[in-house]
């Protein structure tokens, strides 16, 4: 049976929010086809491009940024490079000029709000999320080529049978949980370990842990500017951001100039349980207000669910004295690995499976990490993941407004919280006798998906996104 290779570098994505099947995904699948056309020598023979946005990212795509995203893709720029200050004022000049420079060398006629349709009405049965890009040539043809966003930032082109870099033979083929533990077994190797030993067929151990160590800085400069920069988000909604707010109570008339010694000032408060508390909602609502902000974020798996891992690696960081790279890079393949099995066993899409996909699976990633960082055995670790998604089964995704916002935020404050209790529960107790495996939670989180009602999948059209108007101050 063939196995689906996934790498920590497909789970963990530097991007810009504010989520990752509405954003990201739509923007990396707006890139591949202008590359595509690129390729083929016909981007100079373009003369009109339309964009078609179907289901969820028709119906919530607005408040996520969908049609900023396809935009900026069609003109070249990347998400993990572009500069997230310049957004604005690039499709303020779109909107203005009507023109789209696409890939940044062929200008043509645009108008987003004519040439980028929201059919709200229409899906395609393959995934909710799906866009079709439409293109006309000066010699009179057309072709017209669908994209699907399917969690996490992954992109399908219809017709593609396999996604991501899964062509590659891995010596350790991990398809669910008891795969990845029999390979722990029969090597005697961590989880970590494993995972390493299989991304070398990608690329040198060395690339990896830089690249790794990269993802770690981006989360916590991202941490770092959002406990550090106040103001309402955009959207419409009024929410205030808090985590600027919080951080200076916290920290009270401590000083400090830079990241490092913020730390420090941090771990001065000592450990007091309600202290902790306060820190860990602080570092997740800090990420998840810059990831609402269209600011530059780690997808961990997805932009709405990335503030759960920051929150619960600065955990480590600041209340298990785990400042150490090592760990920090075990923790990080582990939780990759983690989520991977997780997509290959149920999805990472909330359009899917609700915010048991988001949440869920970020916190059950961030409970496996935590616990291997902590010494816990393979075991432990698998059980930690399941404690996590367990309490999460069931979870809607209702945003409201299509806004990332209310109630996400909050909510990986949530996802961090029970990933650290779902960790010491997990240390505290013998794997022989739980009755739940990391499979059947994985099993029933994809049962539950598929009875889970569309309005509860990322569509605004169920739970609190029907009973809170936008129109209001913030709640
Ligand atoms: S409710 Fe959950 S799944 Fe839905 S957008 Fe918010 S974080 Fe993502």
């Amino acid at each position: 049976m063939p196995h689906e290779a996934i790498s920590v570098f497909e789970i963990f994505k530097i991007g810009v929010g504010p989520s990752s099947s509405h954003t990201l995904g739509p923007w990396r699948a707006a890139q591949r086809f202008i590359e595509s056309l690129y390729k083929q020598e016909r981007l100079f023979q373009i003369q009109t491009i339309r964009v078609l946005l179907y289901g969820s990212l028709a119906k919530s795509g607005k408040g996520h940024g969908t049609d900023i995203a396809v935009q900026l893709g069609l003109i070249g720029a990347d998400p993990v490079t572009i500069p997230v200050d310049s957004i604005d004022a690039r499709i303020a000049d779109i909107l203005a000029m009507k023109k789209l420079i696409l890939h940044g060398l062929h200008e043509i006629d645009f108008n987003p709000q004519e040439d980028i349709e929201f059919l709200v009405t229409e899906s395609l049965p393959f995934h909710p999320n799906a866009l079709t890009f439409l293109a006309s040539f000066n010699d009179g043809s057309l072709i017209a080529e669908t994209f699907y966003s399917v969690g996490g930032g992954f992109v399908v082109k219809e017709g593609e049978e396999t996604i991501g870099q899964n062509a590659i033979q891995l010596p350790f083929p991990i398809d669910k949980a008891d795969d990845l533990l029999h390979w722990c077994r029969t090597t005697g190797m961590s989880i970590s370990e494993v995972v390493m030993e299989n991304e070398n067929c990608w690329r040198t151990e060395e690339e990896t842990r830089v690249g790794l160590l990269n993802i770690w800085q981006v989360m916590k400069d991202c941490t770092y500017r959002g406990c550090h920069t106040k103001g309402m988000l955009p959207g419409g909604l009024n929410v205030t951001r808090r985590a600027a707010d919080l951080n200076k109570k916290l920290l009270g008339d401590l000083t400090y100039n830079n990241y490092d010694e913020w730390l420090e000032a941090i771990r001065s408060g000592g450990n007091d349980f309600k202290y902790t508390l306060d820190w860990v909602s602080c570092f997740a609502l800090a990420v998840n207000e810059e990831n609402a902000s269209f600011g530059r974020v780690v997808t961990a798996p997805t932009n709405g669910a990335a503030g759960v891992i920051p929150a619960v690696l600065h955990y480590y960081v600041c209340f298990c004295n785990g400042n150490i790279d090592e760990k920090i890079l075990q923790f990080l393949l582990t939780a990759a690995e983690t989520g991977s099995i997780f997509k290959k066993g149920a999805t990472l899409s909330a359009a899917m499976g609700g915010c048991q996909a988001e949440i869920g699976v970020s916190s059950a990633m961030a409970a496996a990490g935590l616990t291997e960082a902590l010494g816990g055995s393979q075991r432990q670790a698998l059980m930690a993941a399941e404690i996590a998604m367990e309490h999460h089964l069931g979870l809607t995704c209702d945003p409201i407004g299509g806004l990332v916002q209310i109630p996400c935020i909050e909510r990986n404050t949530m996802g961090a919280i029970k990933a650290i209790t779902a960790s010491q529960l997990a240390l505290q107790s013998t794997p022989d006798f739980a009755k739940v495996s990391l499979d059947t939670v994985i099993k029933t989180m994809w049962d539950t998906a598929k009875d889970m009602s569309f309005k509860y999948k990322e569509t605004s059209e169920g739970g609190l996104a029907v009973h809170i108007p936008i129109s209001l101050p913030e709640c």
